[in-house]
C-alpha cells in the first residue's frame, strides 16, 4: 500500500549551490548527503514537514539525471511514494499495464529499496516507489 509521498526528486546542476538556496532562501535544513552509485548521482535531503526534498546532481555524463538536465534543464524529476510492500506495488502497477523501469527493486539513497515506473505510462510523471530496508 502507498503510505504517503516520501519525497520529490529535483534535478540540479550544482548540488552545493542548490543546497545553499534551500537553506538560505527557504530555511530548510540539509540532513544528509549521499552518493548513489546505482543511479550515478549525488543527493542531498531536506525535510519539509515529513515530505523530503531530494536534490540530484549527476556524477557522470551517462547518468539518467544528466540526460534529464540536457533535455529539460533543472526542475522536478520524480515523485516518490513510500510503500510497505514494494514488490506487491510493482506487481499491481504491472498488472494494470504500466511499463516498469525496474522489474525488481534496486538500492536507493537513505538505505531504501527503490523502483521506478516509466513516465510514458504514468501520464508524464516519473514515479518511484521506495521502501525502507
Ligand atoms: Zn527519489
Amino acid at each position: 500500500m502507498i503510505q504517503q509521498i516520501d519525497h520529490l526528486g529535483i534535478a540540479v546542476k550544482d548540488l552545493k549551490e542548490s543546497i545553499e538556496y534551500y537553506e538560505t532562501a527557504l530555511g530548510l535544513h540539509c540532513h544528509g548527503q549521499e552518493e548513489v552509485e546505482s543511479q550515478k548521482v549525488k543527493t542531498a535531503f531536506f525535510d519539509a514537514g515529513g515530505v523530503h526534498i531530494e536534490l540530484l546532481e549527476p556524477t557522470s555524463e551517462d547518468s539518467p539525471i544528466a540526460k534529464f538536465l540536457e533535455k529539460n534543464g533543472e526542475g522536478i524529476h520524480h515523485i516518490a511514494y513510500r510503500v510497505d510492500d514494494i514488490d506487491g506495488q510493482l506487481k499491481k502497477a504491472s498488472d494494470a499495464g504500466v511499463r516498469l523501469i525496474h522489474e525488481t527493486p534496486i538500492d536507493g539513497a537513505a538505505n531504501k529499496l527503490v523502483a521506478f515506473l516509466h513516465p510514458k505510462s504514468t501520464h508524464g510523471v516519473l514515479t518511484e516507489f521506495c521502501q525502507s530496508k
